[in-house]
This record gives structure tokens, C-alpha cells and sequence, in this order.
């Protein structure tokens, strides 16, 4: 039977990918021994981040003003590495609050003795919904604004970025990045924890602005400061190999598939094909507004959130070969993860589920 992963991270990964490094797993082209063996001052590991980092340029259009790092941590060290690095005494952090990951953020940069501006608080609709970014207004004086461009638990997304005039804007794209073009000249600084959508965990991809860097005060320790990272390329100290090789693999995938406006051409349609089942009867609600709906993270409820019929779906989903449905604990209900490596056939099955699951159960 064929199993299709709706988990929401780690993920799914393309099948081309897995297939790859499985050939090469003990055997990396020809040396004899597996990449993961190999130190990451050697020259096959040294080839593979040079590819990494090419193809993200390449993909992502990124110059020479932007370094792209591969550090440790996961976006939830980002939460705090961002403002050790880029606060600025006397000057309030943006916050735009769109859930969960948001709070996190909020959080350490509070820690750090910031003051926090909430230019968008999404809270009092329960997040569900992204309203009038285009109207937002950022303070000039702001050392930073951060967003979460996708929000992994609540399923919204950002269609639109705001515009922060010359206030850097920071990302964290964990959930949603290279999903979709996006610009990266409007943002100081984006990160994403692999294990989403470009690997596995335990690599952390940071594109920055490299002139922000010089921020950093003289009191952050050396593996804290991007500039120590910057400096090294990477390499300050052992990084994660086996990520950063998967992230080479999948990066060269989407190269091949055509790059991000192929990709985001597929998750379009991919998403819009599982909205419509959910829009087409009662029995489901999508717990997102149309307009601010997660093209990675489909959120839905069953009849208005009866949690015996949701624990049922997800039974027989698992049954059926489709794992990972279950909502995040934090919101309850049902979620549907399909990111870029979730194939059509994925959600053609998912979407043959629902509609039987609803006929029985409606
Ligand atoms: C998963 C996730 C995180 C946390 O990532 P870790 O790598 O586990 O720290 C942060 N932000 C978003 C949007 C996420 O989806």
C-alpha cells in the first residue's frame, strides 16, 4: 500500500531525493565511504555546501550583499540569535503576531530586555486570518520588524509581504520557504529550520543582509554571532553534514523541477484541489479565511469540531496508507501538511478519503 505523509515536520521529502542518498549513502560517489564520514573540512563536504549555497543563489536570484549560512539550532535558536544580533538599545522590535511561532519570538526578544511594538495582533480572531498587510505601518525608528510568513499551526499564510520601508524585515519562513518566489532584497534576514520543506532537521538555513551583522554587540558569544559564521562560511565549527547534503540534494530537485515558480505552480494547484473538497460540502470547514489560507499547512475541522469524528479520520486516514492529519495539540482538529515534496497523487488519495469519509460519516 502506498503511504502518504501529511506530517508537518519533519516531512515528507521527494522520493528522488531519498532514492539518492540511499545509493549513496555508504558510497559517496566513488570515495568509498559515506559523506557523513567524511570531515567537513574535506573536499567532497567542502563541494557539497558550495553546491547548497549555489543553488539558493541561484534559485532565489540572492547577491553578493546576502551570506547564506547553514547553522544549528533550529528556527527556535533563530528566535533568539536574531535579536542578540540585530536589536538595536533605545530602539523597540516590530512584532507582527500571526500564532504560535510568533509568541516564541516575542518571547526571547523579550528575554533580551527589548521593547516589543505589535504592529498586527491576530489573537482576538483566534488567527485566522491575515488582514490589510499592505496598510501595515512600521515605525522608522524600529531596529527590526519580524513575521512568520507561514503559520504551520494555525494553517495562514502571508500572501502578500509587508512593506517595512527601511526597517529590516525578518522571516521566519520555516514553514513555507522555497515553496515560492519571493524577493529576497525586502528582508534583512530569513530563516527556516530544514526539516519542513528543504531536508532534514538539524540544519537551519539563514539568508542575511550581511551589512546587519556588524551589529552584533561586543557581549555575544562567538558561535551566536553571525558574523562568526559569515567569516567561516559556515564552517566555524562541525556543522550539520548530513543536512546540508540532504538540503544540496533537495535544492538541486527543485533546480531541475524548473525552479520556485515551477514549484509554486504545483503547491497552488495542490492546495486548491484540497480546499475545494473541504469547500464543496458541510461536513468539513476550513478553519482559515479565504485570502490567508497556508498553501503547506491545510487546517480544517469536521462539523464544526466534533473531536470523535476527527479522531475517527484520522484512524481510517492512518488505516488507508495517510498519516500525519491530526491537528497540532495546541489548536486540535485536522491538518493536512503537503509541502513541496507531496506528490498530486498524494492529494488525489487524501481528497478520494475525505469525500468517501464524508459520504459515510455526513
Ligand atoms: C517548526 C517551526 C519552528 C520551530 O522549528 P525548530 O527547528 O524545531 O526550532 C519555528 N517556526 C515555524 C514557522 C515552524 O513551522
Amino acid at each position: 500500500m502506498a503511504v502518504y505523509n501529511f506530517n508537518a515536520g519533519p516531512a515528507v521529502l521527494p522520493k528522488s531525493v531519498m532514492l539518492k542518498a540511499q545509493e549513496e549513502f555508504v558510497d559517496y560517489r566513488g570515495c568509498g565511504y559515506g559523506i557523513i564520514e567524511e570531515s567537513h573540512r574535506a573536499k567532497p563536504f567542502e563541494e557539497v555546501i558550495q553546491a547548497a549555497e549555489a543553488n539558493f543563489r541561484s534559485l532565489l536570484n540572492i547577491s553578493d550583499d546576502y551570506a547564506v549560512l547553514f547553522l544549528q539550532g533550529g528556527a527556535s535558536l533563530q528566535f533568539a540569535m536574531v535579536p542578540m544580533n540585530l536589536a538595536i538599545p533605545g530602539k523597540k522590535i516590530g512584532f507582527c503576531d500571526t500564532g504560535e511561532w510568533s509568541h516564541k519570538a516575542i518571547k526571547e526578544a523579550k528575554i533580551l530586555g527589548n521593547e516589543i511594538d505589535m504592529i498586527y495582533d491576530g489573537s482576538a480572531d483566534k488567527f485566522s486570518h491575515i488582514d490589510g498587510i499592505a496598510n501595515w505601518k512600521f515605525d522608522k525608528n524600529l531596529a527590526y520588524a519580524h513575521i512568520c510568513s507561514n503559520n504551520t499551526i494555525y494553517g495562514s499564510q502571508y500572501p502578500i509581504y509587508p512593506n517595512t520601508g527601511d526597517v529590516p524585515l525578518i522571516a521566519d519562513m520555516s514553514s513555507d520557504f522555497m515553496s515560492r518566489p519571493f524577493d529576497i532584497n525586502k528582508f534583512g534576514l530569513v530563516f527556516a529550520g530544514a526539516q519542513k520543506n528543504i531536508g532534514p532537521a538539524g540544519a537551519t538555513v539563514v539568508i542575511m543582509r550581511k551589512d546587519l551583522a556588524a551589529r552584533c554587540p561586543s557581549t555575544v558569544p562567538t558561535m551566536l554571532r553571525y558574523t562568526t559564521h559569515i567569516d567561516q562560511r559556515s564552517l566555524f565549527n562541525t556543522p550539520s553534514t548530513f543536512g546540508i547534503y540532504m538540503i544540496r540534494l533537495v535544492t538541486d530537485w527543485l533546480v531541475g523541477l524548473g525552479g520556485l515558480p515551477a514549484i509554486q505552480a504545483m503547491n497552488e494547484a495542490k492546495a486548491a484541489k484540497l480546499y475545494a473538497a473541504i469547500d464543496a460540502c458541510d461536513f468539513y470547514r476550513g478553519t482559515v479565511a479565504k485570502g490567508s489560507r497556508s498553501l503547506m499547512n491545510v487546517t480544517f475541522r469536521i462539523k464544526e469540531g466534533d473531536e470523535d469524528l476527527e479522531k475517527k479520520f484520522v484512524a481510517e486516514a492512518k488505516a488507508a496508507g495517510l498519516i500525519g492529519l491530526k491537528g497540532h495539540r495546541a489548536v486540535g482538529g485536522l491538518r493536512a501538511s503537503i509541502y513541496n515534496a507531496m506528490s498530486a497523487e498524494g492529494i488525489d488519495a487524501l481528497v478520494e478519503f475525505m469525500n468517501a469519509f464524508a459520504k459515510a460519516n455526513g
